[in-house]
């Protein structure tokens, strides 16, 4: 690991102040925010994030760690730990899909130390992104190449790639947020500002190593969830090569909300398949006002995919994505709901 500056500021204002003072003065020095550190420390140790000022925001996190939920909106910060949200009585009753998201992830340790803005900006676990022996990687180095693409691809996207990078997002938790339509919160040396969770990752076009349309010194405080009709008939489907501590080679998240059988809405986010996490809108739009039994869960899973294109190693990824979404839209209509 390469030496750098550390500093633990005690509020997120005195942060954000003597970022803009460190910035103003060097404008090219890389930075980077630590929460709790499980992808920044392993990042640097490998020597592919190489900031030099570290930025240990946990001092300020305390006001930006709790979980509120008001029977219409659940509030969640930023420094919540992923264990502490998947646990929580409030959201595992009303929002099961971001309970399943966050336990299924990971493992309980890192769980315990792992941050929810910190899970939603992890990087691509790409090999080649991972190991600087690779010359060839446009997000880890612009312009390089990609070695993936001739390379060993068997857990990369088949949605939403470029020719300059076949990345897969690799979390779970943002599935969920997608689906629920939640609100991303920020502060910054602008002022605070909410995007949709929708517009926070970037695919990756021409520029891989821009992956979210954050502004430079921004800070993720929180996550603002409506409790949709469809929040409490919701899950995370999660398919891996092993049943615990291991990322997802295709997932879904469904929320669904019946009336006597009829599909009044439905959401799908995909993951494991895709460079970020993937809304399926299209598929949405032609269950709404139908019966969703098994055929129609299989045209849905279909159209999907219809964009999907494979790579020499991960053709197997359309078929496992289709019956993911079948299987977690029929688990979902037959979900025991309690109402009120
Ligand atoms: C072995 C292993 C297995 C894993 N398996 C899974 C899995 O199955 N599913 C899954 O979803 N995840 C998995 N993860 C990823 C894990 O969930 C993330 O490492 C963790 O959530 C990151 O949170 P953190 O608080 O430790 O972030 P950090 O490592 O502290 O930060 C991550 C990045 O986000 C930035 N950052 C952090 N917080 C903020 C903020 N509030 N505002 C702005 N920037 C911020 C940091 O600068 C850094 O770039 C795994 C990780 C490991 C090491
Ligand atoms: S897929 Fe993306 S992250 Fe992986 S080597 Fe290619 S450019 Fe790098």
């Amino acid at each position: 690991m390469r030496p750098f500056h550390y500093s633990r500021p005690a509020s997120l204002a005195e942060a954000l102040l003597a970022e803009r003072r460190a910035s103003a003065a060097d404008p090219h020095t890389p930075m980077a925010f630590l929460a709790g550190g499980t992808t920044l420390v392993d990042l640097m140790k490998l020597e592919v994030m190489r900031p030099q000022r570290v930025v240990d925001l946990n001092a300020s996190a305390r006001e930006h760690s709790a979980i509120q939920f008001d029977g219409s909106n659940l509030r969640l910060g930023a420094f919540a730990k992923m264990a502490e949200v998947a646990g929580h009585p409030d959201v595992v009753e009303n929002f099961p899909v971001i309970a399943q998201s966050l336990s299924l992830a990971a493992s309980a340790q890192l769980r315990n130390m792992a941050t929810l803005g910190g899970n939603v900006l992890q990087r691509t676990r790409c090999a080649y992104f991972r190991d600087p022996s690779w010359a060839a990687c446009n997000k880890r180095s612009p312009g390089s190449g990609c070695a993936a693409l001739e390379g060993a691809n068997r857990q990369h996207a088949v949605l939403g790639a470029s020719e300059h990078c076949i990345a897969t997002y690799p979390g779970d938790f943002a599935q969920a947020l997608l689906v629920l339509d939640a609100a991303v919160l920020l502060i910054g040396p602008d002022g605070a500002r909410t995007i949709p969770f929708g517009s926070l990752h970037r695919e990756p076009g021409d520029a891989p190593h821009l992956e979210t349309n954050l502004q430079p010194s921004e800070i993720i405080t929180g996550f603002a969830v409506p409790a949709g009709p469809w929040a409490r008939r919701s899950l995370y489907l999660k398919i891996r090569d092993r049943q615990s501590y291991e990322f997802a080679v295709a997932s879904a998240a469904v929320a669904l909300e019946l009336d006597g059988g009829i599909v009044n809405d439905v959401r799908i986010a995909l993951g494991g398949v895709a460079t970020v996490p993937w809304r399926a809108h299209d598929v949405e739009d032609m269950l709404r006002g139908k019966v969703l039994d098994e055929a129609r869960a299989t045209e849905a899973a279909r159209v999907a995919f219809r964009t999907a294109v494979p790579q020499s190693h991960n053709a197997f990824k359309i078929a496992l994505g289709q019956s993911t979404v079948v299987r977690a839209l029929l688990q979902a209509t037959s979900m025991e709901v309690r109402h009120g």
